[in-house]
């Protein structure tokens, strides 16, 4: 049996991933999960799942949840992420955390060798560089739940790396897909969190509008695969049936195909090499679906993923500046305080003004992120 830590477990990746646990109670159990703030939500899994660490954001919040819960150890803020994730009995972390505020922890379960499945995106773009050091010096996986990345960790079974010719990034394009720019001006935070294919977090569902997420992914691509960003590509597709693809040297093209829902990957890096039925998954039926498209991504419709592949080619510090000020300037889009064009204008900014530093050590990249924050948050002055 696998003994989980879950980090993010009232989220949207978090709630998945319990589904799963659910479904093969034979093959995992939940050591331990970790929360911010949302003890209405928490309790009842709590209850359910019965985990022996509990980890909250912070101590109000530990205090609400210690006059609740009696078999759990609640713990709290960062160091608690970092117990939960080196706990002796964890086999697996999961970290499905929103935001860079995952990095501590996943360094940490690394060094203690632990297998990591890893949603958490934002870890990869602001220190991919420390943490795939750290994963190959302690000879850890890292497996992808991101569905691109599933996708491409799929094609690439068996494979050698050295016969990548390109990783192909699927799109779905976001619920701006049919807006033109004009047409941008006055969109709402409503309009921005209706996305067409997928149900996901309130953060991810505004970077895949900007199409910041693919920008992410780009860059998390790059890091996971060691592939260079020249061969890396996105592309768009509506349908979201394809989730990626990797073309070998030969022109072969491999591609993972599946009805878009996240159990799949999420489960895939829970039990790989292995697989295990997941019966509540729509199956592909290609007769209904009938026509897939695809069309070229353009990047001046998208200027958040030429500048993330801009941040990502000049390397260093400029991915976490391109991470923190989008993280903080996405969160006062959700608070109605900017409009949805100054995310990008808020980012553009901040890595305009960026002194690169080449390879930024963990407290250099701590501070970097902190400080873009403060600078974007003070735009409100
Ligand atoms: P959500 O916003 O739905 O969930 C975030 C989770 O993190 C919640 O459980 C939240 O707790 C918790 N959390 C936030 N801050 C802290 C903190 N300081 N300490 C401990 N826990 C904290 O996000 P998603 O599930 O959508 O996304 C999670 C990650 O997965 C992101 O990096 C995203 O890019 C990636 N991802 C998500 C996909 C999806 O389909 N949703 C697809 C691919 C990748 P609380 O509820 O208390 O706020
Ligand atoms: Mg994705």
């Amino acid at each position: 049996m696998k003994q989980i830590a879950l980090l993010g477990a009232t989220g949207s990746i978090g709630r998945q991933t319990l589904e799963v646990l659910r479904l093969h109670k034979e093959e995992f159990a939940l050591y331990a999960m970790a929360f911010g703030k949302n003890v209405a939500e928490a309790i009842p899994l709590i209850q359910e799942f019965n985990p022996t660490i509990v980890v909250v954001q912070d101590e109000i919040t530990k205090e609400k949840l210690d006059r609740e819960i009696e078999h759990s150890l609640i713990l709290s803020g960062s160091g608690g992420l970092i117990e939960a994730s080196v706990a002796d009995s964890v086999d697996v972390v999961v970290n499905a955390v929103m935001g860079s505020i995952g990095l501590p922890a996943t360094l940490k379960a690394i060094e203690a060798k632990k297998t990591i499945a890893i949603a958490n995106k934002e870890t990869l773009v602001t220190a991919g560089h420390l943490v795939m050091d750290a994963a190959e010096r302690h000879g850890v996986k890292l497996l992808p739940v991101d569905s691109e990345h599933s996708a491409i960790y799929q094609a690439l079974n068996g494979e050698n790396p050295k016969d990548i010719h390109k990783l192909i990034i699927t799109a779905s394009g976001g619920s701006f897909r049919d807006k033109r720019r004009e047409e941008l001006e006055g969109v709402t935070v409503k309009d921005a969190l209706n996305h067409p294919n997928w149900s996901m977090g309130a953060k991810i569902t505004i970077d895949s509008a900007s199409m910041m997420n693919k920008g992410l992914e780009v860059i998390e691509a790059h890091w996971l695969f060691d592939v260079p960003y020249d061969q890396i590509h996105v592309i768009l597709h509506r349908e979201s049936v394809i989730h990626s693809m990797v073309e070998f040297v030969d022109r072969s093209v491999m591609a993972q195909l599946g009805s878009p829902d996240m159990k799949v990957p999420i489960q895939y890096a829970l039990t790989y090499p292995d697989r295990l039925d997941l019966t509540m998954t729509k199956q592909l039926e290609l007769e209904e679906i009938a026509t897939l498209h695809f069309e070229k991504m353009d990047m001046t419709r998208f200027p958040c993923l030429q500048m993330a592949y801009d941040a990502g080619r000049a390397g260093g510090s400029m991915t976490t500046v391109l991470n923190a000020a989008n993280e903080e300037a996405v969160q006062m889009f959700l608070e109605d305080k900017i409009s949805f064009l100054d995310i990008e204008k808020l980012i553009d900014k901040e890595l305009s003004n960026h002194q690169r530093i080449h390879t930024p050590d963990l407290s250099t990249i701590l501070s970097i992120d902190k400080m873009t924050r403060e600078r974007v948050r003070s735009h409100l002055n």
